[in-house]
This record gives C-alpha cells, sequence and structure tokens, in this order.
C-alpha cells in the first residue's frame, strides 16, 4: 500500500532581537537535518559576516516592492526602516515535500501568518532579563549603539505579545532552550491530526 506523503509542519519562532532566536533555529537545522530554515528576503545592508542566499536573501527596496505586488510574501514586516518577507513559494513547496519549516520572523509577521490561519506552531523565545539581553546585543557587535538601543527599547513591547504565542522558552540555559525547541517539534509529529491515520491503519489491518 503506497502512504500518502503528510505535509510537513510549519513553526514559528519570535523573539525580542538578540535573544537567541537565529542560534536557536540554527541548532534545531543540526538536530533535524530535514528541517528547512526559511532564508527570508530583506532591504537591510548586509552586515560583516552576513552571506547572501544564506543569511538573508538581500534585496533592493524596489525588487522587494515588486515582489509585494505579485502577492509572493506569505507575510512581510518593517522592522527598524527595512522590510522583512517570507516568500510563500519556497516554504509551500518545502512543506508540499512533506519536511518541516521553521521561520525566524517578528511578531508582526508572526501575526498575519496566525491571522491567516495558516496550521503552525508559534514559539515565542524570552531573554531571562532585561539586563541580559542588553548584555547578548552588545557581546554580538553587529549594531551601533544606536540600533541596539533601539532595539532595547522595542523589546518590552516585543514581549508583551508572547500571550497568543502557543509555546514560550526562556533561552537563559542554551542547552536547555534547545531541549525545549527540539520537544516542541517531536510533539508536533504526534499531534492526533497527524497520527490518527496510523491508528486507523492498525484497527483495519487483518
Ligand atoms: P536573535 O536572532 O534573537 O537576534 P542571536 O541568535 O543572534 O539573537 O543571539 C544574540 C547573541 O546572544 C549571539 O551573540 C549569541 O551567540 C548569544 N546567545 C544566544 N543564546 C545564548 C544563551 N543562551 N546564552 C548566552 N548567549 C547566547
Ligand atoms: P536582523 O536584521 O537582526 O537579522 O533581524 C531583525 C528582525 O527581523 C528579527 O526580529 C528577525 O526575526 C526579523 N525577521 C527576519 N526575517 C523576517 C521575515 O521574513 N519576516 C518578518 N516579519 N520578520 C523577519
Amino acid at each position: 500500500m503506497t502512504k500518502k506523503m503528510k505535509q510537513g509542519l510549519l513553526f514559528v519562532v519570535s523573539a525580542p532581537s538578540g535573544t537567541g532566536k537565529t542560534t536557536l533555529c540554527r541548532a534545531m537545522t543540526r538536530i533535524f537535518p530535514g528541517l528547512h530554515y526559511s532564508i527570508s528576503h530583506t532591504t537591510r545592508q548586509q552586515r560583516p559576516g552576513d552571506e547572501d542566499g544564506r543569511d538573508y536573501h538581500f534585496t533592493s527596496p524596489q525588487e522587494f516592492q515588486q515582489m509585494i505586488d505579485r502577492s509572493e510574501f506569505m507575510e512581510w514586516a518593517e522592522i527598524y526602516g527595512h522590510r522583512y518577507g517570507t516568500s510563500r513559494a519556497v516554504v509551500e513547496k518545502v512543506l508540499a515535500e512533506g519536511r518541516d519549516v521553521i521561520l525566524d520572523i517578528d511578531g508582526q509577521g508572526a501575526k498575519q501568518i496566525r491571522e491567516k490561519k495558516l496550521p503552525g506552531a508559534f514559539i515565542f523565545v524570552l531573554p531571562p532579563s532585561l539586563e541580559e539581553l542588553e548584555r547578548r546585543l552588545s557581546n554580538r557587535r553587529t549594531e551601533r549603539k544606536a540600533d541596539r538601543e533601539d532595539r532595547l527599547g522595542k523589546a518590552k513591547a516585543e514581549m508583551a505579545e508572547a500571550y497568543w504565542y502557543d509555546y514560550l522558552i526562556v533561552n537563559d540555559e542554551l542547552e536547555k532552550a534547545q531541549e525545549q525547541l527540539q520537544a516542541v517539534i517531536l510533539a508536533g509529529h504526534c499531534r492526533r491530526e497527524r497520527m490518527s491515520e496510523f491508528v486507523d491503519e492498525i484497527l483495519t489491518a487483518k
């Protein structure tokens, strides 16, 4: 009997900038080799260490606008004066192939996906404290002071959005946070909607 291919699962991860969500999402792709980390399009400048096609698809504002006009984004948002968006076609293709997708996106984008009632697990990552968030942002050395202050200023408002997410993970000890995110992904595959066919198969087998 040929089994019907199951759609992959969509995991949406948000957190205030500097909390460690990129670190966590990247770690998941090592733990689950089939998991696809979605590479967003952005109009922001490349930072030292950023690689086009690996970290983002760096896109001109004109090109980004054309993509919006062609409805090519599953969600997009303006963050710190730049635009960021997720390609609908890529995500849909990977999910249709039965592979899971993880999105590292801000709360505005997560909300758009939630409002479109697209099935997904919504995960919010919290820093252990605002002081620690400030430390991580300055240790990362990727933003200027003004940009860091901008990010810290927005962190509280972003955290107030945590209440509507399905899962909350505090990224204090990295290893523990990784285990918790891993558990959410594994649990997604045990949900009744996915597994009930398996029960049917056992019960109807001769
Ligand atoms: P985000 O994607 O949320 O902006 P990053 O993944 O870039 O955050 O992490 C911000 C900084 O914090 C990086 O320098 C990263 O190495 C560090 N970091 C991530 N998780 C932890 C942790 N649990 N403890 C200490 N430092 C961490
Ligand atoms: P950074 O410029 O520091 O890489 O990212 C800034 C913020 O943009 C982060 O909160 C990140 O999660 C968010 N982001 C990255 N890609 C996307 C995207 O495709 N859509 C949305 N809505 N946010 C994104």
